[in-house]
C-alpha cells in the first residue's frame, strides 16, 4: 500500500514534497534560518505574552489578527496601517492563500527562475498552472526580457522575488517597475530577506500606495530569527486583503502564534541586532570565495551562492562529511550557503579548502 494506491488528484501523482534535508550535524547552513539563539530578554518576554494566553485558550483566536497586523504595519512604515497588512503561519501560507484569491484551477502563475522552490510548489497544491521563465544565464534580469516574457505568456499572477533565493542578489527595481506596469494580473514581491539587502537597496513597500494589484510579502523566519514561530504577512492594497479572507481558513493564526508574534515585534531592536553580524558574516563569505577564486552571486540576503567548479551533489556530499551542511538547489556547478555566526563561517570556509 502506498501514495499511488490511492484516489490522490492525478495531478499531484508521482510528485515530491518540499523537502530540504534536516540532518543533525554541527554546522547547519542550509536553510537560511537565522544562527542567532533568541536572547534571554527576548524569551522571557514572549513566555510572559504566551502565559497571559493560556487561561483563554477555550475561545478562538482573534480571527482577524488586529492587534498583530496593526504592530507589522508600525513595523514596515511607509504610511502603511492595519487595513493594509495581513499575517499568516509563514510566508508561505499568505503566498498559498494568494494564489487561491488570484489563481487555482484554469489560472496561471509565473516566476522568473532560478527562484524560490516553493512558489511552484505552492501553484501545484492550488491546482494553477506553473510557467517556469527564466533569469539571463547570468541570473539577473532585465526589465525588456520580463517584460517580453510577460507578454509571451500573460500570467495571472507573477511571483517576483527580491532578494532572490538562492541567487542572493536584489531585483533592478526597474524590473519591479517594468512587471507593474505591464502585468494584467497580480504582481507578487517576495521580500523574505529585504532585513539583510545592501545600503541603497529600495523595497517595494513604496510602490503600495499607487499599485492595487501589488503585493509584498514578508517573513519572520529569517532576519527575527523566528523560523520556528511560523508568522509571515504581507502588505497591499486593504481590497487585496479582503480577497484572501474569501479562502482563509477560520482562525488560522493561532492565538499563541499571534502573542509570541507580538512580543517578538516588541523586542525588534534586540532580535534584529544579529543581522549587522550576518551580513559581516555574508560578506566575509563572498570576499574570501572571491579571492580564492570562485564565482559569486552577489547578496543582499543572510545566504551566498557560489560556483563550486564541478559537480555541486559530490562538493555538497563532501562538506557533509566534514559535518558542514549547506544547500543543493538543483543549479547545475552551484551550490548555496547561509551566512550564520562566525564559527560557522570558519568550519565552512575551511571544510571547503
Ligand atoms: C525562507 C523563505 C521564505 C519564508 O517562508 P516562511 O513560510 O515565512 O518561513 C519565503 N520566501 C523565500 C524566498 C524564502 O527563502
Amino acid at each position: 500500500m502506498n501514495i499511488d494506491d490511492l484516489p490522490i488528484r492525478d495531478d499531484l501523482r508521482g510528485k515530491s514534497p518540499y523537502g530540504a534535508p534536516q540532518l543533525d550535524v554541527a554546522v547547519r547552513l542550509n536553510t537560511n534560518e537565522n544562527s542567532y539563539p533568541l536572547p534571554d530578554e527576548v524569551t522571557d518576554a514572549i513566555g510572559k505574552a504566551l502565559q497571559a494566553e493560556l487561561r483563554d485558550l477555550n475561545r478562538y483566536p482573534d480571527r482577524d489578527a488586529v492587534a498583530l497586523r496593526t504592530d507589522l504595519a508600525d513595523y514596515l512604515g511607509h504610511g502603511l496601517t492595519t487595513a493594509n497588512l495581513w499575517a499568516a503561519n509563514g510566508s508561505n501560507e499568505v503566498q498559498q492563500q494568494l494564489l487561491q484569491a488570484f489563481a487555482g484551477p484554469g489560472r496561471s502563475a509565473l516566476g522568473f527562475g532560478p527562484s524560490y522552490s516553493m512558489h511552484p510548489l505552492l501553484a501545484q497544491g492550488t491546482g494553477t498552472r506553473w510557467i517556469g521563465a527564466l533569469r539571463d544565464p547570468d541570473f539577473g534580469l532585465t526589465p525588456a526580457a520580463a517584460r517580453e516574457q510577460l507578454a509571451r505568456h500573460d500570467p495571472d499572477l507573477v511571483f517576483l522575488c527580491s532578494p532572490n533565493n538562492p541567487t542572493g542578489t536584489a531585483l533592478d527595481p526597474e524590473v519591479i517597475a517594468e512587471v507593474l506596469a505591464h502585468a494584467r494580473g497580480m504582481v507578487v514581491v517576495d521580500e523574505a530577506y529585504a532585513e539583510f539587502a545592501r545600503a541603497g537597496t529600495p523595497s517595494a513597500l513604496g510602490l503600495i500606495a499607487g499599485h492595487p494589484r501589488l503585493v509584498v510579502t514578508r517573513t519572520m523566519s529569517k532576519a527575527f530569527g523566528f523560523a520556528g514561530g511560523r508568522l509571515g504577512y504581507f502588505a497591499a492594497h486593504p481590497a487585496v486583503v479582503d480577497a484572501v479572507q474569501l479562502v482563509r481558513l477560520p482562525y488560522h493564526l493561532s492565538s499563541l502564534t499571534q502573542a509570541a508574534a507580538r512580543a517578538a515585534l516588541a523586542q525588534r531592536d534586540a532580535l534584529l541586532a544579529t543581522v549587522e553580524a550576518i551580513k559581516e558574516q555574508r560578506d566575509r563569505i563572498v570576499d574570501e570565495l572571491r579571492r580564492s577564486g570562485y564565482r559569486v552571486a552577489d547578496s543582499d540576503a543572510n545566504f551566498v551562492l557560489f560556483e563550486v567548479g564541478g559537480d555541486q551533489k559530490i562538493a555538497w556530499q563532501r562538506l557533509l562529511d566534514r559535518g558542514v551542511l549547506i544547500r543543493d538547489v538543483g543549479l547545475p556547478g552551484w551550490l548555496r550557503v547561509t551566512a550564520g555566526i562566525p564559527a560557522e563561517t570558519d568550519a565552512f570556509l575551511e571544510a571547503l579548502r
